[in-house]
């Protein structure tokens, strides 16, 4: 339920759906009260060097939402728009992401109110490495463990782990996930999240008679999440990838194309568009196409009241965040459209976090195919657990991913009772 993230107020929005889920599988106003409130917050204010020699003061802050499963887990957001209300919603939406795919983590989320476009990568590492350090009290590999999010990466992350470790006088590597290989990252970490929807599309297209060998698929949105996903379809499920976009525009192409070779000319190009042999498609038409799969993995709220009539797919997989609002969702479940949340979807990223964390903790290192291996069995799990969920319950697989990760962190709760 993410998608619903437009509100004004996307706390309010997440408050909402605990109530819905609430509802349906009788939570105590008690139990219900503790899942509408994070567990922790923390806003810090703190000064950071510019390269001019002037002092700038920046907020940030860091939700720990829930941890009733086990250490919190969730990225960091640099964005002029980050708000409180934000991260709160944030952190909340991974407390049921990682109890979906039933890994031992609750959920939090950090953000900086930064424009991190117009700063250098000086004064990106000063504010990242004092960021770290006014959250540092609350965060640690059995407290608290960042990732990156929108507008930070495996470099911020090395920036937090050195730092950290520095405060420690030792290293840390499991403080943070989504780390550089050569400080302790762990390998397919990159593609986890086109993997793992990828897995999860394989899963759902046999529950919905659907052929992925030879079907048809588009993304919406041919960036990191996207692009693998499409590679891992055509790679390993003989999938024909039709149509892709980005910022651009889009292509289109019934036959399908190699994604391996639109990423070369993106890569070269800086863009999907012009890709030899292909027609040009809208970002709005490439939603509307006619295909078996269709993965958005670029924006939030594309699927609207608008547009979801005019769907033809049969499986929609969302790699991206919050893509489908609350009235397509209906018109889906009515076309019987196969929604696959991202809570979901999505949710391979944390998934191998969870894997690197656990390799930073035993200090051994698997290898690539003993992470993909593990994956694939927790993407599979999870959906077959959301799917038991949807049937029995005769609701549509967003609702029953809440009913799964909801119900987790419920009966945390409960065995765990209430202190003191
Ligand atoms: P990315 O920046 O690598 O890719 C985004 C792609 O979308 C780019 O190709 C960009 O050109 C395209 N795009 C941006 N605006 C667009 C628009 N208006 N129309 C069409 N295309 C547009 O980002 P990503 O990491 O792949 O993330 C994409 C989505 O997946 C986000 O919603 C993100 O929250 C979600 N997600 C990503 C991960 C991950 O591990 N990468 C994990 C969970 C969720």
């Amino acid at each position: 339920m993410p998608s619903n993230a437009p509100a004004a107020n996307p706390f309010e929005t997440a408050k909402q759906q605990i109530d819905i889920v609430a509802d349906l599988i009788g939570i105590s106003s008690g139990v219900r009260e503790v899942l509408k409130h994070p567990k922790r917050e923390l806003t810090v204010n703190f000064p950071v060097r510019m390269d001019d020699g002037s002092y700038q003061v920046y907020t940030g802050y860091r939700v720990q939402y829930n941890m009733a499963r086990g250490p919190s887990k969730g990225g960091i957001r640099y964005h002029p728009g980050v708000t409180l209300d934000e991260v709160r919603a944030l952190a909340a939406w991974m407390t049921w992401k990682c109890a979906v795919v039933n890994i031992p983590y609750g959920g939090a989320k950090g953000g900086v109110i930064v424009d991190p476009k117009k700063l250098s990568v000086g004064e990106l590492e000063r504010l990242t490495r004092r960021y770290a350090t006014e959250i540092a009290p609350i965060i640690g590999p059995e407290m608290d463990i960042p990732a990156p999010d929108v507008y930070t990466d495996s470099q911020t992350m090395a920036w937090i782990m050195d730092t950290y470790s520095m405060l420690k006088g030792y290293s840390v590597p499991g403080v943070v996930t989504g780390k550089p290989i050569s400080i302790g990252g762990s390998e397919g970490r990159g593609e986890a999240t086109g993997r793992g929807c990828a897995y999860v599309i394989r899963e759902a297209a046999k529950d919905a008679g659907v052929k992925i060998k030879g079907g048809t698929v588009a993304v919406q949105g041919f960036g990191n999440a996207g692009s693998i996903a499409a590679k891992i379809l055509y790679d390993e499920q003989g999938a024909k990838i039709c149509a892709a976009s980005d910022t651009k525009g889009g292509i289109w192409n019934a036959d399908g194309f190699n994604p391996h070779a639109v990423e070369a000319h993106k890569h070269k190009t800086g863009s999907v568009v012009g890709f030899p042999g292909a027609k040009s498609i809208s970002n709005e038409d490439i939603l509307e196409t006619k295909v078996d799969v269709l993965i958005p993995a670029a924006l939030e709220n594309v699927l609207t009241a608008k547009n979801a009539n005019k769907v033809q797919a049969k499986i929609v997989a969302e790699a991206a965040n919050g893509p489908t609002l609350p009235e397509a969702d209906k018109v889906f479940f009515e076309k019987k459209i196969t929604v696959l949340p991202d809570i979901l979807a999505n949710a391979g990223g944390v998934t191998v976090s969870y894997f690197e964390w656990a390799q930073n903790i035993q200090g051994y290192f698997w290898t690539l195919r003993e992470v993909n291996d593990r994956l694939e069995r927790t993407m599979v799990e999870s959906y077959q657990a959301v799917h038991k969920v949807a049937v029995e319950r005769k609701v549509h697989n967003r609702t029953a991913a809440y009913v799964v990760g909801v119900s987790r962190v419920v009966d945390a709760i409960r065995i765990r009772g209430l202190y003191p």
